[in-house]
């Protein structure tokens, strides 16, 4: 763990632990079991073996070179999309489960948005032999019925969540709620650098491959550290694992892009960054978007994986520390640059990670030609083809 996390897990005043009392011994036990896990090379070699023969890394980075001449500068694709079950979250998954085996926990739950995390979560309990339940708010679970198959044919239980709006923060209550109740035997494979520490930096650091693999094909390819690196940001898993390795190099910029939704003016997006309004929500404090009475808003994003409304606590330390900016793209943008995308460079993207792609097509003419920008594609864009077609005909 780095420096930041030395006091007790904060970052700056972010972070912490906000949660019932019954949760601090399991948290406790959880910091102590990936402790000793980073110092175990057995655990480090068996979970290098599983990301290279499983998951399906290292990734390429590409070089976009029909991108490349619409955004205005060279853009390079991190090619996420490229893994097993579709996007970036099975690096977590597959860490988090091998933990919860080294720990001699039978059973792991999790709580799914679009269906993104569970997919990824039940794909890897199916791998180490491990019971899977996966929360899911049932209005998500109707929208999003072909993951949900997918997880039950991977073997998971999906148990759909009928209160509240019936949506991800519904699910996440109901998860919290089981691990509470089956803590010796459960471990929650929480989903982004979200949550009560050790989450945060846990998640963090099973995403830092990225970064990694990324540093050494840049100075591989272009003789040189980049000068931008770009990522879109819900909880911040994909973003920050792409920073992480780049962070003390003073000459890379980095932006984050977050879900501009219908616009800022309309109230309906899920940039917390702009607002700048610190709470507490899901065991970690953070920017939250909340009204003035404290309540958590209602978020919206075309893309389900950045409808979220708290940032992860170390984007929140890094942006006030002017290390990362953080950035927006509306749902205009985003779906622009899927097309964009696809017909350019035969990718359909994750709509989310269509937000990255959107800020270089943006701004790529104001850094040059020569500007070498490296953008994540954290996912593809499978899962987003219905709705894609949908909002076209709505739109047109
Ligand atoms: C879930 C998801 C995201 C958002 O999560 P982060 O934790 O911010 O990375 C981004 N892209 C894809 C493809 C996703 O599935």
């Amino acid at each position: 763990m780095s420096d930041a996390d030395a006091r007790a897990g904060y970052f700056g005043p972010y972070g912490g632990r906000f949660v019932p009392e019954t949760l601090i011994h399991a948290l406790d036990e959880l910091e102590r079991a990936y402790a000793e896990a980073c110092a175990d090379d057995a655990f480090q070699r068996e979970l290098s073996l599983v990301l290279r023969d499983f998951v399906g890394r290292p990734t390429p980075l590409f070089h976009a070179q029909r991108l490349s001449e619409a955004a205005g500068c060279q853009v390079w694709l991190k090619r996420e999309d490229l893994l097993h079950t579709g996007a970036h979250k099975i690096d977590n998954t597959v860490g988090q489960c091998l933990l919860a085996k080294r720990m001699g926990k039978p059973r792991v739950i999790a709580e799914t948005g679009a269906g993104q995390h569970g997919v990824a979560t039940a794909a890897a309990a199916a791998r180490f032999g491990l019971e899977c339940v996966v929360y899911m708010g049932a209005e998500d679970a109707r929208r999003q019925r072909l993951n949900v198959e997918r997880m039950r044919l991977l073997g998971a239980e999906v148990r759909e969540v009928d209160a509240g709006s019936r949506t991800l923060k519904d699910a996440i209550n109901e998860a919290m709620r089981d691990w509470v109740t089956h803590v010796r035997t459960t471990h929650y494979v929480l989903g982004s650098v979200l949550g009560p520490h050790p989450f945060p930096s846990m998640v963090r650091d099973f995403h830092r491959v990225i970064g990694a693999e990324a540093r050494e094909q840049c100075l591989a390819r272009m003789g040189r550290l980049p000068d931008v690196l770009v990522a879109c940001v819900g909880g911040g898993s994909n973003a920050i694992g792409l920073f992480h390795a780049f962070l003390g190099d003073a000459g890379v910029r980095m932006v984050g892009v977050e879900a501009g939704g219908a616009g800022l003016g309309s109230g309906r997006h899920a940039a917390r960054v702009p607002e700048h309004s610190v709470g507490v929500l899901h065991g970690t404090r953070t920017l939250v978007l909340q009204d003035l009475h404290g309540q958590i808003r209602e978020t919206h994003s075309v893309s389900a994986g950045l409808d979220y409304p708290a940032l992860g606590p170390e984007h929140a330390w890094l942006h006030d520390q002017g290390r990362v900016e953080y950035s927006h793209a509306d749902d205009t943008e985003a779906l622009a640059a899927f097309a964009l995308l696809a017909q350019r460079e035969g990718i359909l993207p994750a709509l989310e990670s269509s937000h990255a792609v959107a800020w270089v097509l943006r701004e790529g003419a104001a850094l040059g030609p020569d500007a070498q920008v490296v953008v994540n594609l954290s996912g593809r864009g499978d899962k987003d083809v219905a709705e894609v077609l949908r909002l076209r005909s709505e739109r047109a």
